[in-house]
């Protein structure tokens, strides 16, 4: 029998900075948890949360924070364990990018100072293991931010992941400060690290990101691409560091700038690539407007050059489905 739900609903459990929900959509998922409890009160409640959502939607009830979320469908519950933990529970970032959802919190302040997060992100995260909570082998792990190379629990966060045989560990990552437990899933062939460069000179970098550290992320996502070819019996490890471009108006929206972060990218190794509109403000600010014009044509020329170059494409979701609908 199918169930009218999302899977994120039964599979997925998402850190954010003020609480923790069932998912990092744009219309961010039920709430489970505002952090007033200890790590051992928080995986409890968790299993508790998740057990009442799952017998609910059983019984045809779904949450009132999901009843006009288009992510729902007719689907098979299949199995009941957490198989994606999103971690976007920190602010702080060594980069300061103006266009960064977090600005309204972090007013552009940055620092290459580590800090921590939360305390207790680790612990429960430990306990939800402990309870059985974790599908171990089938879990994906997505870091967001903040920036994972100023967040100081992040490797051990990383081991306990490891240590517990994760599949795959997805990073997004300024690429300012290489970071060693990065290196160490792409090593293993356990992570995958998108660096949003979105520029291809170091001129353009610095109006976007308010940051002189062209030449540095580019030697740093070299770097990478180094420690992903370290397996020689995984050559497909090379396609797990990723330059990305956000298409952002009167800065880099132009076929020059773009044609150059492509051949820059390539100077660096990277054998995958990622375009994307820029949505998080999009989507609040130009509600109802209409697509612009360069977001096609910068999508279809990365499109054919990377057919010329050899390169492979990521799709972006929400990119192709703002696009495909025509407005924002
Ligand atoms: S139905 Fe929508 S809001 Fe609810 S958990 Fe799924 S994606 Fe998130
Ligand atoms: S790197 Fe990410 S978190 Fe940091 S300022 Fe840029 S968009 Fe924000």
């Amino acid at each position: 029998m199918t169930y009218n739900y999302c899977r994120n609903l039964i599979n997925t459990l998402s850190f954010h900075q003020h609480n923790v929900r069932f998912c990092t959509t744009l219309n961010m998922g039920e709430l489970i948890s505002t952090y007033e409890e200890t790590p051992k009160e928080l995986a409890y409640k968790i299993k508790e949360t998740r057990e009442k959502i799952r017998n609910n939607l059983i019984n045809g009830i779904i949450p009132t924070h999901c009843l006009n979320c288009i992510y729902k469908n007719n689907e098979y519950i299949t199995q009941d364990k957490i198989t994606k933990i999103d971690l976007f529970y920190w602010f702080h970032c060594n980069c300061s990018c103006f266009y960064c959802s977090y600005r309204d919190e972090t007013k552009g302040e940055f620092s290459d100072k580590e800090k921590i997060g939360n305390p207790i992100i680790y612990d429960t995260i430990k306990e939800l293991y402990r309870l059985n909570e974790i599908n171990t082998e089938e879990l994906d792990v997505n870091v967001g931010g903040g920036e994972l190379g100023v967040l100081k629990e992040f490797p051990k966060l990383i081991d306990l992941f490891l240590e517990n045989n994760v599949k795959t560990v997805f990073c997004e990552s300024s690429g300012i400060k290489y970071s060693k437990a990065v290196e160490k899933l792409l090593r293993k062939g356990k992570g995958c690290i998108t660096v949003a460069v979105c520029s291809g000179t170091p001129e353009t970098y610095k109006k976007i990101k308010r940051r002189d550290k062209y030449r540095q992320v580019m030697k740093n996502l070299k770097k990478y691409v180094n420690a992903a070819k370290k397996d020689k019996n995984a050559p497909d490890n090379i396609y797990n560091v990723v330059s990305k471009y956000i298409i952002l108006e009167n800065c880099n929206n132009n076929l020059t700038e773009v044609k150059k972060w492509l051949s820059e990218s390539q100077k660096c190794g990277i054998k995958h690539v990622e375009v994307s509109m820029e949505f998080c403000w999009g989507t609040k600010s130009k509600k109802g407007q209409k697509i612009e014009d360069y977001n096609y044509e910068i999508f279809k020329y990365v499109e054919n050059e990377c057919k010329n170059l050899g390169l492979l494409l990521r799709e972006n979701k929400t990119s192709k489905a703002l696009m495909e609908k025509g407005v924002y």
